[in-house]
C-alpha cells in the first residue's frame, strides 16, 4: 500500500508552471503531483553534508514548506561538502546561510526555521507539523532521538548517513509497517566507541549522492510513485562504486517498534551519552575503575585539583601550533611508542587530540604498555574549546 497525500487545490502561477515544466511533463508527476509537492511539508534535521544537497533539490522541486532544523554556524571546514553554504557565509548561522541560498533558488518555497535544532524538548512538537522528516544529522544521540521521535509522532523518516567512503539510505515508516533505525542498530553505541565524521573524515562528494537520494526518496514518497526504500537499506560503497540494497524487516526484538518494546515512551536519558562526574580530582592509581575516557568538564576538574594528571597532547606539531591547552606536554602520536620512558608512571596521564579518537587509541596502547591510569579526553581540544575556552583558536 502506498501512502500519498490528498490532492490539493493549490493553484500554480504561470511562473511556477514554467519553472516546474520538466516535472509537469512527466506523467508520474504532472500538475496533480506538482500540486502535492506544493502543499507538502518536509522537516530537514541538520543543514550539513546531507541537508545541503537535500534542501537544494527539495527547494528546486517546489516542496511547499521546508523546515530547517539546525543550531550550528558555518565553519570553513564545512565547505568541503556542505554546498548550500559558501565562503561568504562563514561565521553566520547555518539557517541564515541556507535561507539566503534556498530563497534565491526558489522564492515559492516557504522556509520555517528551527534554530535550536531538534532537541528532546521540541522534537515531538516540531515533528507533528510536518508530513515527512529527513534526517541529515551527523551524530548518534540525534540520530536515535530523531528515529524515536518519528516513531512516537507517527511520521515517516528518510534516513541517511555517511561514514568515510560509505553511505546508507533508507525509509523508516513504522506507521505503515516498516522497520526503524533501531531494527538495524538497537542501541546507541558508547560515547567514543564509534568515531563521528569529524574524527573519521568524510568523502565530500558522497554527501551529494546520499543527500540527493534522500531528497529523491522524499519526493517519491510525497507523490506516491515507484518503489520506496521502506524495509530496504541502500548501501553505497563509493571506492568500489557499488550500490547494494539489503532487505530490512521490522524486527520482532526491536526495542522500539518490536513486539515487546523496552522503550515505551519518549524519555530524555535514551539520547544522552552518560557522563561520569566526580568532583574530587582524578581517581588515584590504586582505584580499580579508572575511566578510559572523561569529558572535558571533568578533565578540567582533574587539572585544577591538587593532584593534577600529566596532560599529554599527541597531535601533530602543525595542530599544536594552532592551539594547545595550558600545561600540556607534547609528544606526537607517532613518537609515543619510542617515548614511553619519558612518560610518568606515578601519576595519571590525560591524553588529548583534536576530537578524542586518536587519544582513545593511544590511551588503549598506553594501558597495554602498563600505564593503567591513562585516560583519553573525550571530544578532544575541539570540545574543550567549545565548552570551556570559547576564545581558543579552532581548526
Ligand atoms: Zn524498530
Amino acid at each position: 500500500m502506498k501512502t500519498t497525500l490528498p490532492s490539493q487545490s493549490i493553484d500554480l502561477s504561470p511562473e511556477e508552471i514554467a519553472r516546474y515544466s520538466r516535472h509537469l511533463i512527466l506523467p508520474q508527476v504532472g500538475l496533480d503531483g506538482q500540486k502535492k509537492l506544493a502543499s507538502a511539508r518536509i522537516l530537514l534535521v541538520g543543514m550539513g553534508g546531507l541537508g545541503s544537497p537535500a534542501s537544494l533539490y527539495l527547494t528546486a522541486a517546489g516542496v511547499g514548506t521546508l523546515g530547517l532544523a539546525e543550531m550550528d554556524r558555518v565553519e570553513v571546514h564545512n565547505l568541503q561538502r556542505q554546498i548550500v553554504h559558501d565562503t561568504a557565509t562563514v561565521g553566520k548561522s547555518k539557517i541564515e546561510s541556507a535561507r539566503a541560498r534556498l530563497q534565491s533558488l526558489n522564492p515559492h518555497v516557504k522556509l520555517d526555521e528551527h534554530s535550536e535544532g531538534v532537541t528532546f524538548d521540541n522534537a515531538l512538537e516540531v515533528f507533528s507539523k510536518y508530513d515527512l522528516i529527513l534526517d541529515g544529522s551527523d551524530n548518534f544521540p540525534t540520530r536515535y532521538l530523531v528515529n524515536d521521535a518519528a516513531f512516537f509522532a507517527g511520521k515517516p523518516l528518510i534516513y541517511g548517513s555517511i561514514f568515510q567512503f560509505e553511505g546508507q539510505v533508507s525509509l523508516f515508516d513504522t506507521k505503515a509497517g516498516g522497520s526503524c533505525y533501531r531494527c538495524l542498530f538497537p542501541h546507541m553505541p558508547e560515547e567514543g566507541a564509534v568515531p563521528n565524521c569529524e574524527e573519521a573524515g568524510v568523502f565530500g562528494a558522497l554527501c551529494g549522492v546520499v543527500g540527493s537520494l534522500q531528497a529523491m526518496e522524499a519526493i517519491k514518497f510525497l507523490l506516491g510513485i515507484g518503489e520506496s526504500l521502506k524495509n530496504r537499506l541502500l548501501v553505497i560503497e563509493s571506492l568500489a562504486m557499488q550500490f547494494r540494497t539489503l532487505r530490512l524487516k521490522k524486527e520482532k526484538a526491536c526495542p522500539l517498534c518490536g513486539e515487546n518494546p523496552s522503550i515505551l515512551k519518549f524519555e530524555k536519558e535514551n539520547y544522552e551519552f552518560s557522563c561520569r562526574i566526580d568532583p574530587s580530582g582524578p581517581p588515584q592509581k590504586e582505584e580499580m575503575r579508572f575511566p578510559v575516557e572523561v569529558g572535558v568538564e571533568e578533565a578540567r576538574r582533574w587539572l585544577d585539583s591538587e593532584k593534577p594528571p600529566y596532560l599529554l597532547d599527541i597531535r601533530e606539531s602543525y595542530e599544536a601550533a594552532v592551539c594547545q591547552i595550558k600545561g600540556s606536554a607534547f609528544v606526537p602520536m607517532g613518537e609515543i611508542p619510542n617515548s614511553l620512558d619519558a612518560l610518568p608512571k606515578d601519576r595519571p596521564i590525560l591524553v588529548y587530540c583534536h576530537h578524542g579518537q586518536r587519544s582513545l587509541r593511544i590511551t588503549q596502547f598506553l594501558r597495554f604498555k602498563g600505564f593503567d591510569t591513562a585516560t583519553s579526553m573525550a571530544g578532544g581540544i575541539q570540545a574543550w574549546a567549545e565548552k570551556l575556552e570559547p576564545d581558543m583558536a579552532r581548526y
